[in-house]
């Protein structure tokens, strides 16, 4: 099959950026050093102040982040088991026990019902996943962790630009990690950051992700803890720090494109769609369009729909399979029935493009390929 002309996400990187990475090339300093600095300080200042640290990817992260906590064996942590696999990887890999939550079926986000309910003497941690359109509910999110002495690792990998009663995404709270993955809000080829509470909080992330190294006074090093290696490179940073001016334009574009959907969405075809923020910002970004599709009322599967919208140029993809239901997630006690929101989602799920290099005529092509293949499957 011909590589769909429309893209599931597609960065755009403008000349300016391409000259500012060639001259980071050039000036033989290319692992982390200026750069890192300055765009760890941009990202602060997104951040009301609080410190923030680069690593190379969101994954890395969740790791350092519950690393951080004192996270391992013999701990459990609370996750929704609607979630990128990030999340159940860096849990196993830390050696301890997730513990899966059902998420609400519309804003996805994590059920903090059930996560009280799922709360034992050896939890530690809740790790909830934000969605474009509807942050989880950070008041009631943060009141239940005080009340239960537990940490937060707030994945924001999909929200950076989201803002919570007018504040951004990582400027409260406890640990928050972000992504820059080609696919999300802004990009630095591949990298990620941890919003962290204090300096001292910082400077364990600064060991942890630079294989636990400490300083002695006798110009000598010691390791304690066996720490990993995701320090970002300047070139990556460099292309960070020019994106993240960009990204209220990017916002912007994306939020249009998402108007876009729901006006189109709203006649035809029926199927759920993500919760429409009440004003026309509402302070959501935007980043992947999920729908559920109607697979009572069509003869056909996902999979089918999917290879329908690929042969006429539109790539999809499924975001997310149930966490409790992969491989992984069965072997830590994860079993079909758990968590019905989620693997509804994980059976319903198709994401269609949604990037700031899309037109609406771009929403308009899919949205009537959508209905078309629908309605041909009508049984
Ligand atoms: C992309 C993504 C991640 C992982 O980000 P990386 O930077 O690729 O490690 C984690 N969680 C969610 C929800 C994501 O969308």
């Amino acid at each position: 099959m011909a590589l769909p002309d429309l893209k599931f996400a597609s960065p755009l990187i403008d000349e300016e950026t391409i000259a500012g990475a060639a001259e980071v090339l050039r000036s033989g300093h290319i692992a982390s050093g200026p750069w890192v600095q300055k765009f760890e300080a941009e990202l602060s200042r997104f951040c009301d102040g609080r410190p923030v640290r680069a690593l190379t990817s969101a994954t890395a992260a969740v790791e350092v982040a519950l690393q951080l906590c004192g996270i391992g064996p013999g701990d459990e942590v609370i996750t929704s088991a609607q979630s990128f696999f990030t999340v159940l990887n860096m849990i196993v890999k830390v050696g301890a026990k997730p513990v899966f939550v059902d998420c609400e079926l519309v804003t996805r986000n994590i059920d903090l019902g059930q996560v009280e309910a799922a709360i034992t003497p050896r939890t530690k941690a809740i790790v909830p996943t934000h969605y474009p359109g509807a942050l989880a509910d950070l008041d009631a999110l943060y009141a239940l962790a005080e009340r239960r002495r537990l940490r937060v690792i707030e994945d924001a990998a999909l929200v950076l630009g989201s803002r919570w009663k007018g504040r951004n995404v990582g400027a409260i709270g406890d640990l928050v990690t972000f992504s820059f993955h080609p696919n999300k809000n802004i990009t630095s080829i591949e990298g990620g950051a941890l919003v962290v509470n204090s300096d001292a909080e910082a400077k364990e992330v600064e060991a942890l992700r630079f294989h636990g190294i400490r300083h002695l006074a006798d110009r000598t090093r010691d390791v304690a803890f066996p720490g990993g290696k995701f320090n970002l490179p300047d070139v990556n940073a460099r292309i960070g720090v020019a994106q993240l001016a960009r990204l209220p334009e990017f916002l912007a574009k994306r939020r249009a494109l998402a108007d876009r959907y729901f006006a189109r969405f709203a006649s035809d075809p029926a199927c759920v769609l993500p919760p429409r923020p009440e004003s026309a910002d509402g302070g959501q970004s935007w980043n992947m369009f999920c729908v559920l599709l109607p697979l009572e009322r069509m003869t056909m599967s996902r999979r089918d729909f999917r290879e329908a919208l690929e042969t006429r140029g539109i790539a999809t993809g499924v975001s997310y399979e149930a966490l409790n239901l992969c491989t992984l997630g069965r072997r830590h006690g994860g079993r079909d029935g758990q968590c019905p929101n989620a693997e509804r989602i994980a059976r319903e799920t198709v994401t269609l493009p949604l990037h700031a290099a899309m037109t609406l005529a771009d929403v308009d092509r899919v949205c009537a390929a959508a209905s078309e293949v629908i309605a041909a499957a009508r049984g």
